[in-house]
Order: C-alpha cells, then structure tokens, then sequence
C-alpha cells in the first residue's frame, strides 16, 4: 500500500508553498487508496517551536488534508538515530570534524546544494583524543561509503530513474555537534519507520535524495520511490517565504478564508497573482 508524508518543521508558520506540498502528498495517497502521514521535524533545538506545531495541525485540518494515524516527531526518537550514528561509526564511515563555517568556506573549493562544499579537512586525521571528539560533528565519508555499496539508482516518479550522486554534498554531517543526527539521518531513518513508500517533497530537496539512497544502502533500509513536486515562487523565480512575506496560512484562517478552496485552486493549478508553479529542474544534477 502507497504511503506518503509531509513533513513540515515548526520553525516558522506555514504558508502557501506549504499547503502544496501537503496536497500532493496527501492527493497522492488518497488517489491510490494508500495512507498519508504527518511528521513534524522538530529536532533543530533552537528554532522550532511547539506553538507552530499546534497551528500547523489547525491548519491541515482547515485545508481539508487530514492525516492517517499518529502525527511522528523526530525528537521523540533521538535514540533511534544515535544508534544508527554509532552503527556507521562502527563500519568505519564516520570521522570526527570540528571546523567551523567560515573555515569551510576558505577552504572549500566547489559549491554544492547547500553551499561551499566540505574539502574534507578531517578526513584522514588520525584519530585523536577524546578531547578532539568531544563538541564535534560527524561526517560521513562519501567516498569509502560508496566503494562499500557500489553505485545505487532510484527513481523520481517524475525525473525518472537516477544515478545516486551523493559525491555532489562532499562528506555531510550525519550527526551534528548539538544533536545525534541531521537532517538527513533522521529523514532517511523516519521514512523507512513510517513505512514510507513514496517519499514526496519539493524539488529544493531533490538533491538531498542521492544522500538518502546511500545511507538506506549502508543501513540495510527499504528503497522507497520518490515524488519531488515543483515548487510555487515568486516573480523573481524564488521559492515563497514568510520572511519576504508569503501571507501565514494561520493568517489566512483567522481572517476567515476557505481553506478547502484554497486547496482546491491549488489542485486546479491556480495561484495568487504573481506567484507562479516552477518545476525546480535546475536541481537535477
Ligand atoms: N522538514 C523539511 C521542510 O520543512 C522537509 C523535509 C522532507 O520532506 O524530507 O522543508
């Protein structure tokens, strides 16, 4: 049976970009007879919030996009992940890194998806005291990944069959300095919990799946299909944000709107003026 997610982080109130997302996670699910979960990524301690974690559930009820069973939350589940952590350090993948941002940045000498790409400064520092692990973050190393896994492929239900290109990140942190996980871990570990069997996203986040693909490989996980789905953006082309002003979906309900209509111009594919549908190709390495 199809299952499917949204997977918001309550760092910010939902807007319209938000409630496409859902709506094509939950329409995905619903067309086949399949289940449409809810996860609240809450694990980045210093932004999210629980009063947007209220909102948002107000929120998904209004727009009509109920959830099946119980709503997950990544913090409830930080064992989970550190077990996952000291499996890889185990098999050897994972070293210990305590550059900062800026000296990545001096460093670095290709872009990747998130930025200045990690040149791999700690990669074969030999293995310090505990004082050197202590307050550090861990990366995983790509390249001794993929040698034990061979090349990996999965498939985008609307770009087609990938080649896993993880390489593109360079060594990602697996497991961050104030946290036994990152988004990756806990996303790739989540989805196979739920019994995710298609992962359904944005397309900002296509990139982020060649690292995903890998680490199912190296923790033995079911390989789910993937939807990325396009992405609604402003005049200038970028993805709508609270910050430069998308109006709060929470605004938008308070005020009185219909949310079930909201959903279902969405369905029909008609926007606000100004904001348009981009399909985010240019993600696709
Ligand atoms: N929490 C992410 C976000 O709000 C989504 C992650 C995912 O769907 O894998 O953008």
């Amino acid at each position: 049976m199809i299952r499917t997610r949204f997977a918001p982080s309550p760092n910010g109130p939902l807007h319209l970009g938000h409630a496409y997302a859902a709506m094509v996670a939950h329409d995905l699910a619903r067309a086949k007879g399949g289940k449409f979960r809810l996860r609240i990524e809450d694990i980045d301690g210093e932004r999210s919030r629980p009063e947007f974690v209220e909102e948002f559930f107000r929120d998904l009820e209004w727009l009509g996009l109920g959830w099946d069973g119980d709503v997950q939350f990544q913090s409830r589940r930080l064992a989970d992940y550190a077990e996952a952590g000291e499996r890889l350090k185990a098999m050897g993948l994972l070293y210990p890194c305590r550059c900062t941002r800026a000296e990545i940045a001096a460093a670095a000498t290709a872009m990747g998806p998130d930025g200045p790409v990690y040149p791999g400064t700690c990669r074969h520092r030999p293995a310090g005291s505990d004082g050197d692990i202590r307050g550090a973050a861990w990366r995983l190393d790509v390249a001794r990944a993929l040698d034990l896994t061979g090349p990996l492929a999965w498939t985008d239900e609307r770009a087609g069959p990938q080649r896993a290109q993880p390489e593109i990140f360079g060594d990602v942190v697996l497991l961050r300095k104030d946290l036994p996980a990152s988004y990756h871990l806990a996303a790739t570990l989540d989805d196979a919990a739920d019994g995710i069997t298609l992962v359904t996203r944005g397309m900002d986040l296509f990139p982020a799946s060649h690292v995903h693909r890998l680490l199912q490989a190296l923790l033995g996980l079911p390989v789910p299909a993937w939807h990325h789905h396009p992405l609604l953006v402003e005049p200038d082309g970028r993805k709508l944000a609270k910050r430069r002003g998308a109006p709060s979906l929470g605004d938008r309900r308070r005020a009185g709107e219909d949310g079930k209509g909201i959903v279902e111009a969405l369905r029909q594919g008609r926007f606000p003026a100004g904001i348009s549908l981009s399909e985010g190709l240019d993600q696709i390495p």
